[in-house]
């Protein structure tokens, strides 16, 4: 092996990713009065959150009532009842704070006449406990995200948060079950780094891109999932993978459910609006899981448009340019360049597309990451928190409603940020580490720096998402399922045969990628194996050999552990079917109407 030294630093916290929530965690812990550092991989204003375009969901009530108690009804039957209620509340409860303080630091949000915050109808948000739709998800036009990213920045540069920018986190330090700090390879000098800490936070986003068709960036690659994984903790759900009703046909990149929010409406070859067979009462805004599986059926049974008859269109052409131009600007545009349609003329082609996972690293409401330890389901693991699409709070359960992610960023990444300053001790040292801690960061670096077996890292990574795209789709089988497993251990395993060419430590995209491929590879696994396991259907899990949701069996979540030399192995932890306060009730199931 290569001899490598590390630049050593030493912070009260570390917060890994500069998303919506790694940014509000950060600012959160300084406004704590501790010292922060944030490492990201790509600049923190092109972390995904900067593609949000839809909106940010909170029962402020400015377009007719609403309430924090229906916004958790909402959240619970959208979850499919695997969300934890004690979590959910504390999410619902939080989130106007949240919204106004994002619009006091200076999001520029759309507006009402009166001047209020504008919001519009999104799927599954509901008034008085599901008796019609109600307009709940604030916006700033279609870029929500990208204007929440931009302030959160600034808010962050202000707040004297340090940021390491271009760094690649690769492992978490860990010293007797606690974690010490992180380490990182600095990727246009080609320096290591060691990032000592009291805590660290990881906000690290989702792993769309096990996927062949994804609406999340290139960089989703679920690298802080990875690292839990191989520091021997759990991830939990990962079999709950949210399909999109309408990515576009062939590029996949995110037409907003704010277009069907806005009237937008989807049809087959007949012309007919199908989703009013399929869910009577809430139509095209039905909870995405209900609408992708709506999509994927009139596919299969032939109502498919296009000369292959492979898709669906989405219609905005009978709404007002003038609408059009001042809500959904980024979409239509987007539809131009990657469909060659005018919105305000003809329909959009799209097609379901992986969006969101529900699943990763799971945590308590204050961001605190957990695992099963001596029989206790929630035992927390010191140092460690986890934020954002990265973690698994979980607030969504098997399903997430639209609009309810960017809320979710900034309500937790704050509460991280509130623990923190209730965690750390400013006074002590920073805890240091003896080389051991870290070894086995250097040698799986350097082993992928220096591997030259026989099969590209590209190679396997289509691979794996084929895989992925065709096994774990929509709807899966025990059959489907098994085949996936199959190949995806063959692909795993085959990694011992991977190739790299460049061997530099500067600007080494070729490493970059296997480090990611890598990461990839060991989340496909969880998620696919998570799902073979699962013999129900709930949310976006859903099994054609058992169509039925088991509330006996299965309310509950899985765990998963990625073992050196044993795989994958599954285990499980309760759902919190209790609230956080006694203001409101535990929300019993409900038999899935729609
Ligand atoms: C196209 C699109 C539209 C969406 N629209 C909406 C919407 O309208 N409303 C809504 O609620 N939700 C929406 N979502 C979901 C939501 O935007 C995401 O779940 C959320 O933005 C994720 O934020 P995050 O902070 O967890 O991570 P991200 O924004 O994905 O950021 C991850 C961060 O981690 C860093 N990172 C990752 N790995 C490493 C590493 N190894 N080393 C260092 N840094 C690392 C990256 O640099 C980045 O800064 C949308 C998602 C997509 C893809």
């Amino acid at each position: 092996m290569a001899s490598y030294e590390f630049v050593d630093h030493a912070y009260d916290v570390v917060v890994v990713g500069a998303g919506g929530s790694g940014l509000r965690a950060a600012l959160g812990a300084a406004q704590q009065g501790l010292k922060v550092a944030c490492v990201t991989k790509v600049f923190p204003t092109r972390s995904h959150t900067v593609a949000a375009q839809g909106g940010i969901s909170a029962s402020l009530g400015n377009m007719g009532e609403d309430s924090w108690q229906w916004h958790m009804y909402d959240t619970v039957k959208g979850s499919d009842w695997l969300g934890d209620q004690d979590a959910i509340e504390y999410l619902v409860r939080e989130a106007p704070k949240a919204v106004y303080e994002l619009e006091h630091w200076g999001v520029p949000f759309s507006r009402t006449e009166e001047g209020k915050i504008y919001q519009r109808a999104f799927g599954g948000m509901t008034r008085n406990f599901g008796e019609g739709p109600v307009q709940r998800t604030c916006a700033a036009a279609d870029r929500t995200g990208h204007a929440m990213l931009h302030t959160l920045y600034g808010q962050s540069v202000r707040r004297e948060v340090e940021f390491f920018i271009e760094y690649f986190a690769l492992d978490l330090i860990m010293q007797d079950g606690a974690c010490t700090g992180v380490t990182a390879w600095k990727l246009d000098d080609g320096t290591l780094h060691r990032f000592r800490a009291k805590l660290v936070i990881l906000a690290t986003g989702g792993y769309g891109r096990a996927y062949f068709s994804a609406t999340s960036a290139h960089t989703c690659t679920g690298d802080g999932n990875a690292m839990v994984l191989r520091a021997g903790l759990p991830c939990q759900d990962m079999e709950f993978v949210q399909f999109h009703p309408t990515g576009i046909y062939g590029a996949g990149c995110l037409i907003t459910e704010g277009a069907r929010g806005e009237g937008g409406y989807l049809t087959n070859s007949e012309g007919e609006r199908f989703m009013e067979r399929y869910a009577p009462s809430a139509k095209d805004l039905a909870s995405r899981d209900v609408v992708s599986r709506s999509m994927t059926i009139e596919i299969r049974e032939g109502r498919g448009v296009g000369p292959n008859k492979d898709h669906i269109f989405l219609h905005l052409d009978h709404l007002d340019p003038k609408i059009l131009h001042e809500r959904l600007p980024g979409i239509s545009e987007s539809a131009k360049i990657f469909a060659g349609v005018d919105v305000t003329k003809q329909p959009i082609p799209v097609l379901p597309t992986v969006h969101y996972n529900m699943g990763g690293i799971p945590t308590n409401y204050h961001g605190e990451v957990l695992t099963k330890r001596d029989g206790n389901p929630d035992a927390v693991v010191p140092g460690l928190m986890a934020v954002g699409e990265a973690a698994c709070v979980s607030v969504h359960g098997a399903n997430r409603l639209g609009s309810n992610s960017l809320i979710d960023l900034v309500v937790f990444g704050r509460a991280a940020g509130l623990r923190a300053g209730q965690i750390v001790d400013k006074a002590s040292a920073v805890p240091d580490a003896p080389a051991s801690a870290t070894d086995g960061h250097l040698a799986r670096f350097d082993r992928f720096r220096h591997a030259s077996g026989s099969t590209p890292t590209a190679e396997l990574r289509i691979q794996m998402q084929r895989a992925m795209q065709s096994d774990a789709a929509v709807f899966r089988t025990g059959r489907t399922l098994q085949e996936g497993v199959d190949k995806l251990r063959a692909i795993d395993a085959a990694g011992d045969t991977i190739r790299t060419t460049d061997r530099g430590m500067i600007w080494n995209t070729d490493l970059v990628e296997t480090l990611e491929y890598d990461n990839l590879i060991a989340q496909a696994l969880v998620t696919i194996e998570g799902a073979l396991n699962r013999e129900e259907s709930r949310g976006a899990h859903a099994r054609e050999d058992f169509p039925e949701r088991d509330d006996e069996n299965w309310m509950k979540h899985t765990l998963a552990w990625k073992r050196p030399g044993e795989g994958v192995v599954l285990d499980d932890r309760p759902v919190h079917a209790y609230t956080m306060t006694d203001e409101i009730e535990y929300i019993a199931p409900k038999a899935r109407v729609y």
